[in-house]
């Protein structure tokens, strides 16, 4: 008998999770052993007890994402191993341990083995954002585990799951994250460097876990393209693209984002590291600003906010991202370059191109593809689950 609930797969269904799926949805489910809760761990069999995994139980369309297909009579130790497994990979690219960058995802999700997990690590600080109450339960073992791995470094953990977890907490669950806090230590931010360049964090009035860590290996292509360029940064958070364009010696560097308090830390930014450049960041909705933008740029950026969350809001987030190429298309001048994005995970790489090259048929301009961007390599993506590619960018010559 197993120490948890368990559940037991219809036969047709059981491939996907043998292949390492981490998922499984709730119509897979032919009959259940217990009476598991939101967030309760629980094994997987195939229909005759073949064992296939474990995980943490959901109530909604995923019943179970699954943290090991194998056997796991210690989850303290799996938990050890999937820290210390996710850090060795982060020293293989280059990122823990390096000189210029002490920014980085430590934990990513699936791509990880961590379902559910996300956390971030800012220069002594980690953030850990929970996906789903299983993994938020287990956040004091992450924190012994952070204490032990980063020693004297590891000066705060925060919990920032309030906005995350799946089900919303109620009062009478004590488990759930009421409010964001301080796991360990305090510090409410800091600098971080990112190849060099200095970002104040704020972890707590941040978007996210407080910094865009995904864009900085396209940021440092955007790099090679702006020396001597003018710049437009849209959606430009706390000014991530414009320091690396400003620091590569544009001419010009401007900035955008509907947010008062992004447009503060984008200044600051910028101050801390080119004090010099011809800077200028708008509080502005990004399409009102286009409409009236200058048509002088060379590069511009375009990095919206994730505008599908679900699959109901694909087909309007596809109208979204043509219309905002478009209005790019238009604008930039002959032999212009745009850093096109998306970041939501239901518009795949497919219809992300598709919704381009229909902004370019509008504009009537032709557009030759100079990169296929994506996440870097501490946001990986396990091969058995590509869901978990969800960035996906275009750099375009535009004539
Ligand atoms: N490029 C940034 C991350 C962008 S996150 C970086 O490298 O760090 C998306 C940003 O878009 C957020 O800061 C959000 O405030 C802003 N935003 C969302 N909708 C907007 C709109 N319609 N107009 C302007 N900014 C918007």
């Amino acid at each position: 008998m197993s120490k948890y609930p368990a559940l037991f797969l219809h036969h047709n269904k059981a491939h996907a999770v043998r292949r390492f799926h981490p998922w499984v949805f709730s119509g897979a489910v032919k009959r259940k052993e217990g009476n598991p809760d939101q967030g309760d761990i629980v094994e997987v069999f195939s229909e005759n007890g073949e064992y296939l995994g474990i995980g943490h139980f959901g109530t909604g369309s995923v019943s179970v994402r699954i943290f090991s297909f194998e056997k796991e009579e210690n989850l303290t130790e799996l938990w050890r191993k999937r820290f210390i497994s996710a850090f060795d990979l982060r020293k293989a690219a280059g990122l823990a341990k390096s000189k210029n960058t002490n920014a980085y995802r430590l934990i990513n999700a699936e791509g990880d083995g961590m379902p559910g997990l996300i956390v971030d690590y800012y220069n002594g600080t980690a953030v850990i954002q929970a996906h789903s109450k299983g993994m938020h339960a287990q956040r004091e073992e992450f924190v012994e585990i952070l204490k032990q791995g980063y020693a004297e470094k590891l000066q705060a953990v925060y919990d920032k799951s309030s906005a995350t977890l799946y089900h919303k907490p109620d009062t009478e669950s004590k488990d759930a994250a009421n409010s964001d806090s301080y796991l360990f230590g305090h510090a409410s931010e800091t600098i971080i460097k990112e190849n060099g360049n200095q970002f104040k964090v704020n972890w707590e009035l941040g978007q996210k876990t407080g910094f865009f860590l995904d864009q900085r290996d396209n940021r440092l292509l955007l790099a090679r393209y702006a020396t001597g360029k003018k710049v437009l940064n849209t959606f430009c958070y706390s000014g991530g693209f414009s320091v690396y364009a400003a620091q590569a010696g544009a001419t010009l560097v401007h900035s955008v984002d509907s947010s008062e308090k992004a447009v503060k830390w984008t200044n600051e930014n910028i101050a801390l590291n080119a004090s010099g450049v011809e800077h200028q960041a708008y509080a502005a909705d990004v399409f009102d600003f286009m409409k009236t933008a200058q048509d002088d740029y060379d590069v511009i950026v375009l990095d919206p906010p994730a505008f599908a969350k679900g699959q109901s809001a694909r087909h309007a987030a596809i109208k979204a991202y043509t219309r905002l190429n478009h209005e790019a298309f238009k604008k930039i001048k002959k032999g212009g370059i745009v850093f096109t994005f998306s970041c939501s995970q239901v518009v795949d790489t497919e219809m992300f191109t598709g919704a381009v090259t229909s902004a370019a048929i509008e504009s009537g301009r032709n557009i030759r593809v100079l990169h296929h961007l994506t996440q870097p390599a501490d946001h990986p993506v396990s091969i058995f689950n590509p869901e978990g590619l969800y960035l996906k960018g275009l750099v375009g010559y535009v004539e």
